[in-house]
C-alpha cells in the first residue's frame, strides 16, 4: 500500500471548478459573474495606470532581490496603517498598531488566524451567514471551531440586525467574530453606521475580539467613508484585528498583496505582539514578496500616483453601481419589477435572491454563470452584457 493510497479526493473549489466549466463553455454568449474579480467596461480585467507608472519607475531603477523584513517594507506597513487607521490616528502616534504585510487578505487572515490560537487557543470563532467560503475553511483550518451569527435576512432584502447583535451578546468572552467591514461578501449589505454601534457596543461589553475583513475598501463610498468603520472600532475597542487586502482595490489579485493589523492596548504590548506574529510569518514563508507591495508603496508614496489611484479606485466603484441601476432596468425592462433592492447592495457582489434552481438554469440554458447561492459579480457586468444578464434572470424567473 503506497503512502498516501488512502487520501480522499477532495471536491473542487467551488468557484474555480465554475470558471473550469465557463471556458468549456462553447456558447459564444456566455457570461461569468461567478468569481469576485472586477472586470472593466470592454470586459477586461484592468491593470491601473498608476500601477502601471509604478511598474516603470521601479523597472527604470533595477535593484537586487534581497530578503525583505520579517514584516515586509516598514513604509509599506506605514501606509496601511495610515489608509486602514487615518493619518492622524492616536493609535498610530501611541505605536499601538502592529501591521504586518501579508499574502492577499487571504494571508492577512491566516496570520491573524494563526496569531490567536496562540493568545486564546480555545475561542470559537463566530463568521457570518452567509460569508466568504474561504472564512470558514481558512478558520477551521488554523484549528478553531466555527460557528455563525445571523446576517442576512432573505425576507427583507437586508441585515438581520436585532438578529446578529443577540448571537453576538450570546457569545462567550473570548469568541473571535469575523465582521465584514464594508462590501459584505456575498451579499452585499453593510451595516449602518447606528448599527456597526451596536456591533461594538456587544463586542465591549461582550468581550468579544473583533477581526476586520477589509478586502474592499473603497468600493462601497470612498476610501475615508468606508474606513470609518475601522475608526469607530479604534475610538471604543482597546484590541482587534483588521485585515487588508489590496487585490481589488489596486487590480493587484496575483501579487498578494495585504496586510494584518493588530491594535494593541500600548506600545509594549505592540511590540511583544509584533515579535509573536513574526514567529507565524517565519515559520510559514520567512518573509513576504516584494513586488506588490513595492507597486503599492511606490503609488502611495508619490502624490500625482496616489491621486491617480484615487481616481481609478473610484472609476471602478461609480461603474459599479452603474452597472447596477442598469442591470434594474434591464430587469424592469424584460419584464421583472421588485429587483431595485440591487442597487441597495454594495460592492462587486449582488445576492440577487434566485434559487439555487434558477442560477443552475441559468448557467445550463443561457451560459451566464453565478454561484448556486445566488451570488452574483456586478462587477464583471458591462454594456455588451447587462441587457442579455437582465433577460436571461428574467427568463429563469418565468
Ligand atoms: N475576504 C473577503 C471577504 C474576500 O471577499 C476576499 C476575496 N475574495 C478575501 C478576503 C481575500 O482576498 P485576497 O484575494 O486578497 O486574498
Amino acid at each position: 500500500m503506497s503512502l498516501f493510497s488512502r487520501v480522499e479526493q477532495a471536491p473542487p473549489d467551488a468557484i474555480l471548478g465554475l470558471t473550469e466549466q465557463f471556458k468549456a463553455d462553447t456558447n459564444p454568449r456566455k457570461v461569468n459573474l461567478g468569481v469576485g474579480v472586477y472586470q472593466d467596461a470592454t470586459g477586461k480585467l484592468p491593470l491601473l495606470r498608476c500601477v502601471a507608472a509604478a511598474e516603470q519607475r521601479l523597472a527604470a531603477t533595477p535593484t537586487a532581490k534581497g530578503y525583505l523584513a520579517i514584516d515586509g517594507i516598514p513604509t509599506y506597513g506605514r501606509e496601511v496603517k495610515e489608509l486602514v487607521f487615518g493619518a492622524d490616528s492616536p493609535l498610530l502616534e501611541q505605536g499601538r498598531v502592529v501591521t504586518a504585510q501579508a499574502l492577499g487578505g487571504t494571508g492577512a487572515l491566516k496570520l491573524g488566524a494563526d496569531l490567536m490560537r496562540q493568545v486564546t487557543p480555545d475561542a470559537t470563532v463566530l463568521i457570518s451567514t452567509p460569508s466568504w467560503e474561504n472564512h470558514l475553511a481558512l478558520f477551521t483550518r488554523a484549528g478553531f471551531t466555527v460557528e455563525k451569527y445571523r446576517y442576512y435576512d432573505a425576507a427583507r432584502k437586508g441585515v438581520d440586525v436585532d438578529g446578529m447583535i443577540e448571537d453576538l451578546r450570546a457569545a462567550a468572552p473570548g469568541t473571535i467574530v469575523v465582521l465584514h467591514a464594508c462590501c459584505h461578501n456575498p451579499t452585499g449589505y453593510d451595516l449602518a453606521p447606528a448599527d456597526w454601534q451596536r456591533v461594538i457596543d456587544a463586542v465591549v461589553e461582550g468581550g468579544l475580539t473583533a477581526f476586520l475583513d477589509m478586502a474592499y475598501q473603497g468600493f462601497s463610498q470612498g476610501i475615508e467613508e468606508d474606513g470609518a468603520v475601522v475608526r469607530a472600532f479604534a475610538e471604543r475597542v482597546p484590541s482587534f484585528l483588521v485585515s487588508t487586502s489590496f487585490s481589488k482595490s489596486f487590480s493587484l489579485y496575483g501579487e498578494r498583496v495585504g496586510a494584518l493589523s493588530v491594535v494593541c492596548s500600548d506600545a509594549a504590548e505592540a511590540a511583544r505582539v509584533l515579535s509573536q506574529l513574526k514567529i507565524v510569518i517565519r515559520t510559514n514563508y520567512s518573509n513576504p514578496p516584494t513586488h506588490g507591495a513595492a507597486l503599492v508603496e511606490t503609488v502611495l508614496e508619490d502624490p500625482e500616483l496616489r491621486a491617480q489611484w484615487v481616481a481609478e479606485l473610484g472609476e471602478m466603484r461609480d461603474r459599479i453601481k452603474a452597472m447596477r441601476t442598469k442591470l434594474v432596468d434591464g430587469l424592469a425592462a424584460a419584464g421583472v419589477e421588485g429587483m431595485g433592492y440591487i442597487t441597495d447592495q454594495v460592492g462587486m457582489f449582488s445576492f440577487s435572491g434566485l434559487t439555487k434552481e434558477q442560477m443552475q438554469r441559468l448557467r445550463a440554458e443561457y451560459a451566464v454563470y453565478g454561484t448556486d447561492t445566488g451570488r452574483i459579480c456586478v462587477a464583471a457586468l458591462n454594456d455588451d452584457n447587462v441587457a442579455y444578464v437582465s433577460e436571461s434572470i428574467a427568463a429563469v424567473l418565468q
